[in-house]
C-alpha cells in the first residue's frame, strides 16, 4: 500500500534532490548510493541495462553516445534520443530519472510513495511544464503541484522567519537555467512579485566555454580538431567542469589529459594550465547574460535594487566567483549564505508538499505566470489576454471575431511569450471551434477563455457567445505527448521498475560481497593464526571464488559463491570464539546464515557504497 506522505523532488538539469516533511522539518533523502544528490544522467548499456544517476555519470566518458545528460533543456520540445531503434521523448527520459528518485526513497523511508511536488523552473512555458507532469505520471507520480524552484527555495529561505516582513531575491543559476523572482515575505504570506530567466543558461554553457577553449587549444599545439570526436568532447566536458568548479576556489587549475587522440606521430595529450582570469575572460558574456533577467525582474516588480534585503544564491553555479561578485556589485550588499544552493529547492517543494497536505497552514503561497498568454490575430499578431506576472491561479476571457462574410469555422492559436509578432513567441495549442452560424465578418462574437491552475499550467475553453450553444474544442498540443502516449509510456517505465529492481539487487549484492571479502581478509590477518588451519583454508578458497565472479562481474556467482563465502567465515568465527582447535565446522544452509550477515557487514556494506556504484 502507498503512504499518504507526498516527497518533493528538484528535478534538476545537472543533479536532482527529494525531500520530505520530518516532524514540522525538511529534511533531504539520501540516496541508494549514500548521496544526497543523484546525476540527472540516463545511459543505456550495449546489454540493455539502464543506469540512472552517479552510475551513468560514471561510464559517460567511455559510453557517450548511448548517454543521455541535461535532458531537462529538451522538456516540451519534440527531441527525441534514439539508441538500439528506440526513440525516447525528453518526457520519458526524465521519467527514468523519477522512478529512481522514487524507488530510492521507498528503499530510504520502507515505504511505497505514490504523491509529490515536482519544482520546475520559474521561466519554464506550459509545454515544458505539461511535459513534466507527464514525466512524473510515466514513473508513476500523481503530481500534485507542480511549483516555481526560486518560489521552492524561498519557501525553504522563509519558513524559519514567518514573523518576518522582506524582500527577497532569489538568483537561481544551475547546470541548464537561469531564474530570478522576487518576493516579499510578509507574516506568511510569500508573494511571488516577479519572475524572469532565461531558460537557455547556466553551468553548462561555462563547462563549454572551457569545452571550446580546450579544443582550440589542442588545435593550436597539434593541428587536431577534436570537434567531432565524441569520446574525447566527453573527457574535455568532463574536465572542464572539475577544471570550472576548481576555479571556484583556486586561483588556477591544471590540465591533464593524457592520450586524448593519436595520429600518425603517436598519442596527443593535452597538458595545460587555465587561470581564474582566463576563465572569468571566456565566461564574461554568459555572468553578463544574467542582469537583463535580473533588471527585467525589478522592473516588473517596481523596485530599485536598493529595496531588496536579502539576495538568496540558489544552484551550484551561484559558487562561481564572478558571479557572486557581480551581484555584490549590482545590489552593494553580501548575498544571503543561509540556504544550501544545492538543496533548497528540494526542501522548498517538501514544504509545499506539507501545504498542500494541511500539516502545514501557517503559509500561503501567492506564485504567478511568468510569461504572457494570449491569441494570434489578424496579420499574424499576438494579443495578450493575461499579462506575465499575474498571480496564479487565475483566468481571463476575450472576444474574438471571424474575418471572413459567412466564415463558420475558426482557428484559435494559442501561445505564450512576450514578442509582438505571434511566430516568434511558444506555440501552446490550436483550438478549432466549428458550427458557428454564418454570419457577416465581424459579427460573431467568439469567447476564448484561459485558466490557469496554480501549477501554472493552461487550460483553453471557446464558446460562440451568439449562437448560445457551448461548443466543443479540440486542443492539439503543438508539441509534448498525447494522454495515449503518456499511458503507452507509463506501461514501458513500469516494465522497467523491473528490471531495475533486478539492477538495484545486482547492485546490493554486490556491495555485500566485497565487504564480506573485506571482513574475510581481515578476520583471517587478525585471527588465522588461532585456529585448525582448515578453517582458514575453506574461508580462502571461498574468498577466491568471490573475488573471481566480482572481477568477472556475474551476478548470479556473486550471490552464490557470497552466501558461501559467508558460511565460511561464520565457521571460522566459531572456532575462534570457542577457542578450540578442534572444533569441526557446523554443516548451515544459505538461510541460517542470513541474519548474521544483516548485522555487521550490512553497516560495512553502507560505508562502501560510493565506489561499488562504479558497478555497471
Ligand atoms: P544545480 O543544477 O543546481 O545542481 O547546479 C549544477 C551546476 O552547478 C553544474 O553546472 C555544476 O557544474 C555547477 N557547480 C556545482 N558546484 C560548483 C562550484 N563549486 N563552482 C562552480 N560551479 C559549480
Amino acid at each position: 500500500m502507498s503512504s499518504d506522505r507526498i516527497i518533493g523532488i528538484d528535478l534538476g538539469t545537472t543533479n536532482s534532490c527529494v525531500a520530505i516533511m520530518e516532524v514540522g522539518k525538511p529534511v533531504i533523502i539520501e540516496n541508494f548510493e549514500g548521496a544526497r544528490t543523484t546525476p540527472s544522467v540516463v545511459a543505456f548499456t550495449r546489454a540493455g541495462e539502464r543506469l540512472v544517476g552517479q552510475v551513468g555519470k560514471r561510464q559517460a566518458v567511455t559510453n557517450p553516445a548511448r548517454t543521455i545528460q541535461s535532458i531537462k533543456r529538451e522538456m516540451g520540445t519534440n527531441y527525441r534520443v534514439t539508441i538500439d531503434g528506440a526513440s525516447h521523448s525528453p518526457e520519458q527520459i526524465s521519467a527514468m530519472i523519477l522512478q529512481k528518485l522514487k524507488a530510492d526513497t521507498e528503499a530510504y523511508l520502507g515505504e511505497k510513495i505514490s504523491r509529490a511536488v515536482i519544482t520546475v523552473p520559474a521561466y519554464f512555458n506550459d509545454s515544458q511544464r505539461q511535459a513534466t507532469r507527464d514525466a512524473g505520471q510515466i514513473a508513476g507520480l500523481d503530481v500534485l503541484r507542480i511549483i516555481n524552484e526560486p518560489t521552492a527555495s524561498a519557501l525553504a529561505y522563509g519558513l524559519n522567519r514567518l514573523d518576518e516582513h522582506a524582500t527577497v531575491l532569489i538568483f537561481d543559476l544551475g547546470g541548464g537555467t537561469f531564474d530570478v523572482s522576487i518576493l516579499e515575505i510578509t507574516d506568511g504570506v510569500f508573494e511571488v512579485k516577479a519572475t524572469s530567466g532565461n531558460n537557455r543558461l547556466g553551468g553548462d554553457d561555462f563547462d563549454q566555454s572551457i569545452i571550446d577553449w580546450m579544443v582550440s587549444e589542442f588545435n593550436a599545439s597539434t593541428g587536431i580538431d577534436l570537434s567531432d570526436d565524441l569520446m574525447a568532447i566527453q573527457r574535455l566536458k568532463e574536465t572542464a567542469e572539475k577544471t570550472k568548479i576548481e576555479l571556484s576556489t583556486a586561483m588556477s587549475s591544471e590540465i591533464h589529459l593524457p592520450f586524448l587522440t593519436a595520429d600518425d606521430g603517436g598519442p596527443k595529450h593535452l597538458e595545460t594550465v587555465l587561470s581564474r582570469t582566463k576563465f572569468n575572460e571566456l565566461t564574461a558574456h554568459l555572468v553578463e547574460a544574467t542582469l537583463d533577467p535580473l533588471r527585467q525582474a525589478l522592473d516588473d516588480a517596481g523596485l530599485h535594487n536598493d529595496k531588496i534585503d536579502h539576495i538568496i544564491l540558489v544552484g551550484g553555479s551561484t559558487r562561481i566567483p564572478a558571479v557572486q561578485d557581480t551581484i555584490r556589485r549590482y545590489f552593494g550588499k553580501e548575498p544571503s549564505k543561509s540556504v544550501n544552493p544545492d538543496e533548497a529547492v528540494a526542501l522548498g517543494a517538501a514544504i509545499q508538499a506539507s501545504i498542500l497536505a494541511g500539516d502545514v497552514q501557517d503559509v500561503l503561497l501567492l506564485d504567478v505566470i511568468p510569461l504572457s498568454l494570449g491569441i494570434e490575430t489578424a496579420g499574424g499578431l499576438f494579443t495578450r489576454v493575461i499579462e506575465r506576472n499575474t498571480t496564479i491561479p487565475t483566468s481571463g476571457t476575450m472576444p474574438f471575431t471571424t474575418t471572413e462574410d459567412g466564415q463558420t469555422s475558426v482557428e484559435v492559436h494559442v501561445l505564450q511569450g512576450e514578442r509582438e509578432i505571434a511566430a516568434h513567441n511558444k506555440s501552446l495549442a490550436k483550438f478549432h471551434l466549428a458550427g458557428i452560424p454564418a454570419a457577416p465578418r465581424g459579427v460573431p462574437k467568439i469567447e476564448v477563455t484561459f485558466d490557469i491552475d496554480a501549477d501554472g499550467i493552461v487550460h483553453c475553453s471557446a464558446r460562440d457567445y451568439g449562437s448560445g450553444i457551448k461548443h466543443s474544442v479540440t486542443i492539439q498540443r503543438s508539441t509534448g505527448l498525447s494522454p495515449e502516449e503518456v499511458e503507452v509510456f507509463q506501461k514501458e517505465a513500469a516494465e522497467f521498475a523491473d528490471a531495475d529492481k533486478v539492477l538495484r539487487e545486482q547492485i546490493t549484492n554486490r556491495v555485500h560481497a566485497e565487504a564480506l571479502c573485506a571482513e574475510a581478509e581481515r578476520t583471517v590477518q587478525k585471527y588465522g593464526e588461532r585456529v585448525e588451519k582448515s578453517f582458514v583454508d575453506k574461508v580462502m578458497r571461498a574468498l577466491d571464488l568471490v573475488k573471481e565472479a566480482l572481477a568477472s562481474d556475474n551476478p548470479d556467482e556473486i550471490k552464490q559463491l557470497s552466501a558461501g563465502l559467508d558460511v565460511s567465515l561464520l565457521d571460522l568465527g566459531r572456532a575462534i570464539h570457542s577457542g578450540n582447535r578442534s572444533v569441526q565446522p557446523k554443516k548451515k544452509t544459505v538461510e541460517d546464515s542470513q541474519p548474521i550477515e544483516l548485522g555487521e557487514s550490512g553497516q560495512q556494506a553502507k560505508g562502501s557504497n560510493k565506489e561499488t556504484a562504479n558497478f555497471d
